[in-house]
């Protein structure tokens, strides 16, 4: 092989592996919903929850679509769902057909006890055509094969770890004038929550747990630890149902992301409680909270969708996490991108 046939050939293998390897993270634009695809150092890939039914699961499952191309994937291995309320779950027929998921993963039969977005029924009968047969049924405690990562479910079905993981168990210092609120009676308290790990590194996405549960967490001792990354839960607080403050400051996140809608989460309170974390380095947004002020919004640059749901293109916010335990995290809109240190 002549030397200019062997550079190209180099030229073109590097250019293959360009994604360097690591734990990567889009949080997808699904209007207020969930939808965040996480990719495994080894490959793998789970998607966790899956938008919203009806005429918008189109329009999530193009969006889920577009974060598997930037990611180069053709089908996505696990739908893991954190509960059944339509946000979460409701798009998952439109997104199977998108991603030909291999495994489910979920919290367990749906019981009409707990308080639910409309339409759970013909929601879950759907969820369970597709998952039938490929279902595993997740407890708080159980870990799940994620090739090059750990996955730890922290919370399901209204309970949540007995046993402290990720260097956590020591008393927490928030849990003293913590308000207290009563048990939650939706299917949101039911909600599956996941730690995943890369080394040093640590995702929490707990869905819309509820702020009863987030307590069960983190009081009295705190059993997550510090964590590197937050998905803000239920969509950066929604209606102060999450968002308790001694989970919150006492895992102490350096960088959170919201999946707030234009009008869903991510209320003033909200963003006053996310900067009273201790050493927060950053804040990123799936959208402008059109309710509230600038100054109780991210800096624009790390928002990525500033326009109501009709005009919105959908941008996604990605993570890319290296071996070393350094982040980047990188906006859909503007390619703005902010590293964080390994620490
Ligand atoms: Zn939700
Ligand atoms: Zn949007």
């Amino acid at each position: 092989m002549k030397f200019t046939t062997l550079a190209a050939v180099l030229v073109i293998a590097l250019a293959q592996t360009s994604r360097p390897a690591g734990l990567h993270i889009y949080v997808v634009d699904v209007e207020g919903g969930g939808a965040t695809l996480v990719v495994s150092p080894g490959g793998q890939s789970m998607l966790i929850d899956s938008g919203s039914p009806g005429p918008a699961a189109e329009r999530d499952s193009a969006r889920i679509a577009d974060a598997m191309h930037a990611a180069g994937l053709t089908k996505i291995d696990y739908l893991f769902t954190t509960h059944y309320d339509g946000d979460h779950v409701g798009g998952a027929p439109a997104a199977a057909a998108v991603a030909h998921f291999d495994r489910f993963f979920d919290h367990g039969e749906m019981d009409p006890k707990w308080e639910q977005n409309r339409g759970i029924e013909d929601r879950y009968r759907a969820y369970l055509t597709l998952a039938g047969g490929k279902r595993t049924i997740v407890k708080a405690g159980d870990t799940i094969p994620f090739a090059g990562a750990h996955v730890d479910v922290v919370a399901a079905q209204g309970a949540v770890i007995a046993k402290a993981i990720n260097h956590g168990g020591q008393a927490n210092p928030y849990c003293a004038d913590a308000e207290v609120k009563e048990p939650n009676k939706t299917e949101n308290s039911q909600s599956t929550g996941v730690l995943v790990s890369f080394n040093d590194f640590s995702f929490l996405d707990v869905g819309d747990l509820t702020w009863d549960k987030e307590m069960a967490l983190a009081c009295p001792v705190n059993k997550l630890g510090r964590v590197s990354l937050l998905l803000a839960t239920h969509h950066g607080f929604f209606n102060d149902q999450s968002g308790a403050p001694a989970l919150l400051w006492g895992i102490q996140p350096r960088v959170v992301i919201a999946n707030n809608g234009p009008r869903k989460g991510m209320a003033s309170t909200a963003y006053d409680r996310i900067q009273k974390i201790k050493g927060l380095e950053g804040l990123w947004q799936s959208h402008l909270a059109l309710a509230s002020d600038p100054a109780h919004n991210a800096p624009e640059e790390m928002i990525a969708n500033l326009e109501p749901s009709a005009e919105c293109k959908g941008h996604w916010i990605r993570v890319d996490v290296q071996s070393n335990g350094q982040f980047t995290v990188t906006n859909g809109r503007n390619d703005v991108t902010k590293s964080y240190r390994a620490k």
